[in-house]
């Protein structure tokens, strides 16, 4: 695929205070120079950093860059959603990931019940119902298999049925191993899925984080990056150049193998994707 035709997007998470908003600014100004498709920003389940979605896609699209809004359903009513849905098009926002969304720690599963939708194809076929064509709508997918999935089948089932709930597009969780993820859409295609699924992908600069992330989210550190990644202790500039080399050598072979694009968790952070980008050489496009 060439590489006009490949999307490189970019995903921030809301900041909580003044200070963090002022970071994520300094932050946005140097990604903005790598030229991304679209910059996301991330939504908080049970109403942690709703608000702050908006004001920073607003932000973003002030600057003149396209932004999309992350929107998850979990312990969320029809009309909340509907709300803010109404509200991004009053904006003149266009695309939206949509997502089931995990609950906050502590939330139990109060949140879970009381809301009115339980998976995420629900919320794409609501937001299709509700807005017709309006939004470009992206979806997750799990090469390495969602956590609570039954089974690998059982989750690209679930992947495809919101495909056909009227997904766009999809993001991957973020993985280590080409190979799930070349599997994962073979497997894809192989069930009639053929929309193109961007792989995420997690810049490596801090190991603890990496792991508790990972624990979380159930993607896989192979063993010998782990390994490597222990010996350096608290040595963080041998940890991010080694991260550098195999998450550049990662976005190299998914993109020599056709993925249609990367989308960055950047964690609010500029050096390590910024990084990666250009030694890809991923001119503007
Ligand atoms: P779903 O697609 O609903 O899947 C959830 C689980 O349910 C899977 O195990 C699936 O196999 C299973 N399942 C689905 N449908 C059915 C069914 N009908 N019957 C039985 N089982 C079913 N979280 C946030 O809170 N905010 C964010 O902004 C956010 N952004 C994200 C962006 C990306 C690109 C990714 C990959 C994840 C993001 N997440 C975010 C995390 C995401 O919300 C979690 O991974 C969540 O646990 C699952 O969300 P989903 O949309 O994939 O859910």
């Amino acid at each position: 695929m060439a590489q006009s035709e490949q999307n490189f997007s970019i995903e921030f998470f809301p900041p909580k205070t003044p200070e963090g908003s002022e970071k994520l600014r300094v932050v946005r100004a140097k990604l903005a120079d790598l030229h991304p498709k679209y910059f996301s920003v991330t939504f908080g389940a049970g109403g942690s950093t709703q608000k702050g979605t908006l004001e920073t896609v607003l932000e973003i699209r002030s600057e003149g860059h396209e932004a999309a809004p992350h929107l998850s359903c979990m312990g969320s009513s029809r009309d909340s959603l509907r709300a803010i849905l109404n509200e991004y098009k009053s904006h003149g926002i266009k695309r939206i990931v949509a997502l089931r969304g995990d609950l906050p720690s502590g939330y139990g599963s109060i949140g879970f019940a009381s809301g009115e939708f339980r998976y995420a194809n629900e919320l794409v076929e609501f937001i299709r119902a509700e807005t017709g064509d309006w939004f470009h709508i992206e979806v997750a997918a799990y090469p390495e298999m969602h956590p609570q999935a039954k089974s690998p089948q059982d989750d690209i089932q679930s992947f495809a049925r919101k495909v056909r709930a009227g997904a766009n597009s999809a993001i991957t969780q973020y993985f280590y191993n080409p190979d799930a993820y070349f599997r994962f859409v073979d497997d894809a295609h192989k069930i009639g899925v053929s929309v193109p699924i961007v792989a995420g992908i997690m810049p490596i600069t801090n190991y603890s984080q990496l792991m508790r992330f990972s624990d979380m989210c159930g993607a896989e550190i192979p063993r010998w990056v782990r390994i490597k990644l222990a010996s350096f202790g608290d040595d963080s500039e041998s940890i991010r150049a080694f991260g550098l080399d195999v998450v550049t050598g990662l976005c190299e072979r998914l993109l020599a193998g056709g993925a249609p694009g990367l989308h960055f968790y950047t964690l609010n952070q500029a050096v390590a994707t910024s990084a990666i980008w250009k030694r890809l050489n991923l001119a503007r496009h």
